[in-house]
């Protein structure tokens, strides 16, 4: 892909980067995106391309990106048949970035574009095949979000099976042609990112970076959104809230079993006892509490198997702007 303008025109290019930016009603902030962005590539010794995936914004990003793309050849704008999410609009991305490697940004500029030549450097320096952007500061995020994605973080380490995903760490990276190959091969329609990103394995190595506060317009999560996603997280990526579930219904039938042996015993020593309505209360709730949680937490593995099991394609593509 031809480059228009670089600040060295003579400069050999040692091959192309591709730059995916998923982008859901970022109206206010797509432009100014778009302009950091190309400030930043002109001066890297690479071909460009920008791929900018268009999830069924309901505002003018899509208008905004195709006058992006007919002023700048480097731009390829996929536009999504409607909203996927997230994690749908990056797959169309990378699935579609012809590059040697890839960054993936966020269109807020929450991921600062001017970090790309960082990873670049990192990426040579260290011979990784992933470099990811670890967050040091969260900026413009309430104490309630940081504490919740904390142990979030916690939590899932804890529990995943032998996959560790980086703490504080988004979608931020560059990754290299042969971790975007396998990435592509993961087509699970329950997709957590993070998740995938570090089950591919390979080289990674952490680049620090203090993540900005959005430039502008307002982001699109709620605590709904990241409770799903906290257990799109858990659910996709280990199996031990069944086992707890297990473990506390076996733990529960002992001490029925052993409580049972002492009530026995101790009408036959000192005859029948007065009825225990509270003894008995606490445990019929304690223990239908347990059930319903346990049913719940099967509820929530079964919605996934019913999910995946119908194959749906992640995304459909309306069109692409190349
Ligand atoms: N995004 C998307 N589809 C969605 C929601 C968000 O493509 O359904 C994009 C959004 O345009 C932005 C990035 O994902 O480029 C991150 O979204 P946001 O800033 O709302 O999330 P946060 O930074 O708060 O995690
Ligand atoms: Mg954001």
């Amino acid at each position: 892909m031809a480059t228009k303008k670089t600040s060295s025109p003579k400069a050999k290019k040692s091959g192309t980067l591709s730059i995916v930016v998923p982008c859901f009603n970022e109206e206010d902030v797509i432009d100014i995106c778009h302009e950091e962005i190309t400030r930043v590539v002109d001066s890297l010794p690479y071909d460009i391309e920008i791929i900018y995936v268009n999830d069924g914004s309901k505002d003018a990003t899509l208008e905004k990106l195709r006058s992006l793309h007919s002023k700048d050849k480097r731009v390829v704008v996929i536009n999504l048949s409607r909203n996927f999410g997230k994690e749908a609009a990056m797959t169309a991305g990378i699935d579609h970035v012809t590059g040697d490697a890839l960054v993936i940004l966020d269109a807020d500029l929450q991921d600062p574009p001017d970090l790309i030549p960082d990873l670049i450097k990192m990426w040579k320096e260290t011979d990784a095949d992933v470099v990811y952007g670890q967050r040091t500061v969260r900026e413009g995020e309430t104490w309630l979000k940081k504490i919740t994605a904390k142990s979030f973080y916690t939590i899932m380490n804890f529990i995943a099976h032998r996959v560790e995903i980086p703490k504080n760490t988004g979608d931020f990276r560059l990754m290299n042609k042969r971790s975007i190959e396998a990435l592509r091969q993961l087509r699970e329609n329950h997709r957590f990112m993070k998740g995938l990103f570090a089950w591919i394995g390979y080289k990674q190595v952490a680049m620090p970076y203090s993540r900005a506060p959005r430039a502008a317009g307002y982001t699109k999560w709620n605590y709904i959104g990241l409770w799903n996603l906290a257990m799109e997280g858990i659910a996709g990526f280990s199996t031990v809230p069944l086992k707890v579930a297990s473990f506390f219904g076996l733990l529960i039938s002992l001490l029925s079993f052993v409580y049972g042996v002492y009530i026995i015993i101790r009408t036959l020593i000192s005859g029948v006892d007065v009825p225990g309505y509270a003894s008995l209360t606490v445990m019929i709730s304690f223990l239908s509490g347990l059930q319903l949680l346990s049913i719940g937490i099967l509820g929530e593995y079964v919605g996934r198997i019913f999910g995946e099991s119908k194959k749906r394609p992640l995304y459909f593509i309306e069109h692409i702007d190349k």
